[in-house]
């Protein structure tokens, strides 16, 4: 069975994502890490975002792991780059990285090879319009865009950085991945939007479990 989350950055999506799928006793799959670590890669071999040969040669020269005992554990060419993808560098250029189409097209292979004859949740942003069109349940977790901002700020906690960067940051790249070309942010038709602005994790948890529950 297949349980697609998706939605911007800080509406909750990670932690409920994780929480649904250790309640249901299925696979997590976090996509935003796998963006995360090619970004990280590109910026490290020194790929040229705006160069396809380039680009193609820095895919071929990654490989991205999943620690098979914690799915927030990410290894990047056999190193683990869970902390580190979660800077803000990675924060500001993850979403000019993926909209890339080779890199998409790349990490959605490996995605649906990761869901096959499993019983996962996967987050992301594509899932339910693209990746796994056809998946059991879509669910699109929404948010005030101040209540995310206000999340992510006490999430983070980091020094020389306020509340208004990260606004800034959360609207950059809600602008980027709505609009970008190749599968962008968009609510499928056929997904039930649960607006958290108002939910503490337990309530939005239990809410997309009683929806699984009632109809499986
Ligand atoms: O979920 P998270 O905020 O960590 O994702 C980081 C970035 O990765 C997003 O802003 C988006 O640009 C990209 N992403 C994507 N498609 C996905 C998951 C994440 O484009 N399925």
């Amino acid at each position: 069975m297949i349980i697609a989350i998706d939605g911007p950055a800080a509406s909750g999506k990670s932690v409920t994502a994780k929480k649904v799928a250790d309640k249901l006793d299925f696979l997590h799959l976090n996509t935003g890490l796998m963006y995360r670590a090619v970004t990280l890669h590109f910026i490290n071999s020194g790929v040229n975002i705006n160069n396809e040969t380039d680009i193609l040669s820095g895919l071929k020269k990654m490989s991205i792991l999943f620690d098979s005992m914690d799915s927030n554990k990410i290894l990047l060419n056999g190193q683990d780059v869970s902390k580190i993808i979660r800077n803000k560098l990675i924060d500001s250029k993850v979403s000019e990285v993926s909209a890339i189409r080779s890199v998409r097209e790349k990490l959605v292979v490996q995605q649906r090879e990761i869901a096959k004859n499993n019983d996962i949740v996967i987050e992301g942003r594509d899932i339910g319009s693209y990746v796994f069109p056809n998946a059991d349940f879509k669910f699109f977790l929404t948010a005030d865009i101040n209540v995310r901002a206000k999340r992510r700020y006490e999430q983070k906690k980091i020094k020389d950085v306020s509340l208004n960067n990260v606004l800034f940051d959360l609207k950059q790249r809600d602008k980027y991945d709505k609009n970008r070309k190749y599968s962008p942010l968009v609510i499928s038709d056929d997904a039930i939007v649960i607006d958290t602005s108002d939910l503490n994790i337990e309530e939005q948890v239990n809410k997309i479990v009683k929806i699984i529950n009632k109809e499986r």
